[in-house]
């Protein structure tokens, strides 16, 4: 049994403390609160002088650079990559929109693109439409009762005609763990290239991209404790070089007339006009912030935390899990009995526990699993036990609510 005590992350954040101390955050997973330290270093930047990056030599402009540019080696590190393997785009959606208009080109007609069915719309609808206009058939791997996607089937059913494996890293909906390597090993076999979706990984795992054998790897700054409009689209040098560019202007020309231009090297070439430099500053300074504590016990206080969870609602006679993967990350997913899930986040906000209620940006899943829906508890690095048992005694009033 690992122990509850640890560091009290939660008195890092503002937010969560002062008059909403006695808020039970559990929505990390839609966004993460910010720390001090992350919402100080945006202050700094603005105050010591803001300016475009990548143009004037002026001192402004100069400092912004090298934060913008050192920003990206930290958040590069961070994954285990490098700098030049980083673009930064304004958050998950936008990078998979990047991938599937840059890589409409390899998708030719009678193609395959696979899809895990518990797919974040992000990571899904996209895909859809790039077979619809390419005319390929967009291939979905099944999920097994316990929310795990159906590896045997994957295996069975893919072929060279696959171009493309998008799955997520991390169920946004129930926590299901993907098994990524061998994902990886499968697409890369058939000679297909694999996004990786980690929105939901990056700030609960150690994540070396390397390890992974991914080809690209996608995740958001709000989810990673930092500001919202940032994002990042990973990529080994030999995938990036496959996108084509679809969004055009400043930054990603290295020539341009009005009969032709040419294109900037990697990664500017995909990051066309002003990028959002203080998103960028702001991501690197939540992972600077994560990086201070160690990160073995960040993620075992964290298992801990959601081990207790899950056993306290497992036991809880009038709560039905949704999805019971073997490998779960952060979240979990449950419904009261006879209780709409619409009708409980009402009245958990009323107990002051902050929770998520619907299908969670993933209909295909929630069809299958729970066609009402669900309600989503995640945790984010401040959690703590306290807002496991706020979130338990509101589910016990609302029970005796619903109770005749
Ligand atoms: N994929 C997953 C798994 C997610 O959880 C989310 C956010 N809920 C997204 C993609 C989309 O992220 P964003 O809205 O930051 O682009």
């Amino acid at each position: 049994m690992t122990s509850l005590k640890h560091t009290r992350y939660r008195q890092f954040f503002p937010s969560l403390n002062g008059n909403n101390q006695q808020i039970a955050y559990l929505d990390s997973a839609a966004s993460t609160q910010v720390p001090e330290q992350v919402l100080s270093e945006i202050e700094k930047y603005y105050r010591q002088g803001h300016a475009n990056v990548h143009r004037a030599s002026h001192s402004f402009a100069r400092n912004a650079t090298n934060a913008f540019e050192l920003a990206r080696k930290t958040i590069a590190e961070f994954i285990g990559a490098k700098a030049q393997n980083i673009i930064f785009t304004s958050g998950t959606t936008q990078a998979v929109n990047l991938l599937a208009d840059g890589l409409a080109h390899l998708v030719a007609e009678g193609d395959h693109i696979w899809l895990s069915e518990m797919e974040h719309h992000s990571n899904l609808v996209p895909w859809q439409q790039l077979a619809k206009r390419n005319n390929a058939e967009l291939k979905v791997i099944p999920v097994l009762e316990n929310g795990d996607i159906d590896l045997g089937y994957f295996r069975q059913h893919i072929s060279d005609k696959c171009k493309i494996v998008a799955v997520t890293h991390v169920s946004n909906s129930i926590g299901a763990m993907q098994p990524i390597p061998e994902l990886s090993r499968i697409a890369h076999q058939v000679g297909a290239k694999i996004v990786v979706d980690g929105a939901q990984a990056v700030a609960h795992l150690d994540i070396d991209v390397n390890r992974l054998g991914c080809d690209y790897y996608l995740f958001s700054g709000h989810k990673l404790y930092g500001p919202t409009g940032i994002g990042v689209l990973y990529g080994t040098e030999q995938a990036l070089e496959q996108i084509k560019p679809s969004v055009f202007g400043g930054e990603m020309i290295s020539k341009v007339s009005f009969e032709q231009s040419t294109w900037n090297t990697l990664p500017y070439r995909l990051e066309a006009g002003t990028p959002n430099i203080i998103g960028a500053i702001g991501l690197a300074s939540a992972v600077q912030f994560l990086n201070q504590f160690p990160l073995k016990e960040r993620l075992s206080v964290e298992r801990s935390l959601l081990n207790y969870a899950l056993q306290k609602l497992e036991q809880h006679p009038q709560v039905e899990l949704v999805g019971k993967p073997m490998m779960r990350v952060g979240i979990i997913a449950f419904n009261l009995r006879n209780v709409h899930p619409q009708d409980a986040a009402t009245l958990f906000d009323q107990y002051n526990v902050a929770l998520r209620c619907g299908h969670h940006c993933a209909m295909p899943l929630s069809n299958t699993l729970s066609p009402r829906g669900s309600i989503r508890l995640s945790l984010g690095i401040y959690s703590e036990q306290s807002d496991i048992d706020q979130a338990l005694d509101a589910i016990n009033k609302i029970m005796e609510l619903f109770d005749d």
